[in-house]
């Protein structure tokens, strides 16, 4: 792999190939994978990350807004891509750029039928979801009589899918509450099918589903973090490839004498003698203030290097007095060794809100 002379996120299409593939083995071979590329496609970069997908083989793409499906439109995207959380102020584009809404209220339903009856559509593909107890989005149990009533008045709607979230998916000591969501869920369905012209696909699992729950993957599952490499689990961690690795360089090397202090507010007052590395990269970049004053590291030569002080905007201090470098030295913040989960459980996080906040200043690199 290439040294890296500035603060770049390397993304590694091999690995992201080998997760697509460990997830898809788990699933029966006509099962649908959905991959979800919301967020930039968790922090990475979600164009080439889903070019790359689709030459694989995905059979659907899943974003949060309207305006992340537009862009995948904009680069060439085929397949067809359901939009989680579409907001009503975008359906005419939505219905312009093929993207799929998520419905999820009987407001919602409304909205999106009038305007797909002014587009003049028909059979224009919808996902009607539920709320099986994540109680964050979705139409409830008693909802079906008015959905299958406002569908069989109108012709512009096809349901393509139904679907529901699992709240717990990734942690077995709420074994009991997933299953009693796929029971409701299946409750769900079984009422609803017979009355529906359409045979819409099923689907309730997210990558922990996957793996946790291998008989609930229905029609299709819907997988995120386990295609960068993450799996919610030590066992699992080990089968998948974390694909991005944050790479940055030190900028500079400091001698700190006793009583002197480091960075912003002098949140740092040294005790004894001490070498600090600057690195370019800060809060901005998406390392937020709660990594300083000693909780979060790098590496630095196969070594743990402290961040020392306040994060700063643009950079970080980090304690290398025991680290054998020199400006121009490579800095791994996170990767495949040392993981962002890793790095995100010292501030009490998860990889999920690490990964996604590495902000668009960061240049994206490919291998693969
Ligand atoms: C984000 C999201 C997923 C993906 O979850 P992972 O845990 O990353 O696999 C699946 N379904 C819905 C509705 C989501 O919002």
């Amino acid at each position: 792999m290439p040294k890296a002379q500035e603060t770049i996120l390397e993304i590694d299409l091999r690995d992201l190939k080998h997760n697509f593939e460990y997830l898809k083995s788990k699933l029966k071979p006509n099962t649908k994978f959905m991959a979800v590329v919301k967020a930039f496609a968790y922090g990475s970069e979600a164009l080439k990350i889903a070019k790359s997908l689709e030459e694989n083989g995905v059979d659907y793409f899943a974003v949060a807004y309207t305006q992340e499906g537009v862009a995948l439109r904009d680069a060439g995207i085929k397949s067809p891509i359901l939009v989680l959380h579409p907001q009503t102020a975008n359906f005419k584009e939505l219905i312009e750029r093929c993207l799929e809404p998520s419905l999820y209220s009987p407001k919602v339903l409304e909205e999106f039928i009038q305007i797909a009856e002014q587009e003049s559509q028909e059979n224009y593909p919808v996902h009607i979801k539920f709320n099986t107890g994540l109680n964050r989005l979705g139409f409830w149990e008693k909802d079906v009589a008015f959905i299958l009533e406002q569908l069989r008045e109108t012709k512009s709607l096809k349901v393509a899918s139904l679907f529901s979230h699992l709240a717990a998916s990734e942690d077995l000591n709420e074994k009991a509450f997933t299953n009693k969501q796929i029971k409701t869920f299946e409750k769900i369905v079984e009422n609803m099918l017979p009355k529906l012209k359409d045979k819409p696909l099923l689907h309730i699992c997210n990558t922990s589903g996957i793996l946790n729950y291998p008989d609930a993957h229905f029609d299709m599952v819907r997988s995120g973090i386990g295609l960068y490499g993450f799996g919610n689990s030590e066992k699992e961690n080990k089968n998948l490839i974390p694909i991005a690795t944050l790479k940055s360089v030190i900028s500079q090397i400091h001698h700190i004498e006793k009583g002197e202090s480091v960075g912003y507010n002098r949140a740092f007052k040294s005790q004894d003698f001490r070498k600090t590395a600057t690195i370019p990269i800060g809060h901005a970049d998406g390392i937020g203030r709660q990594y300083g004053n000693g909780v979060g590291y790098v590496i630095i030569n196969a070594k743990k290097a402290f961040i020392i002080g306040n994060v700063c905007m643009d950079m970080i201090m980090v304690d290398v007095s025991d680290i054998d470098c020199k400006a121009g030295d490579e800095v791994i913040v996170f990767g495949k060794n040392h993981t962002a989960e890793e790095l995100s459980e010292t501030i009490n996080s998860i990889s999920y809100e690490l990964i996604t906040a590495i902000s668009q200043r960061v240049k994206r690199s490919f291998i693969g």
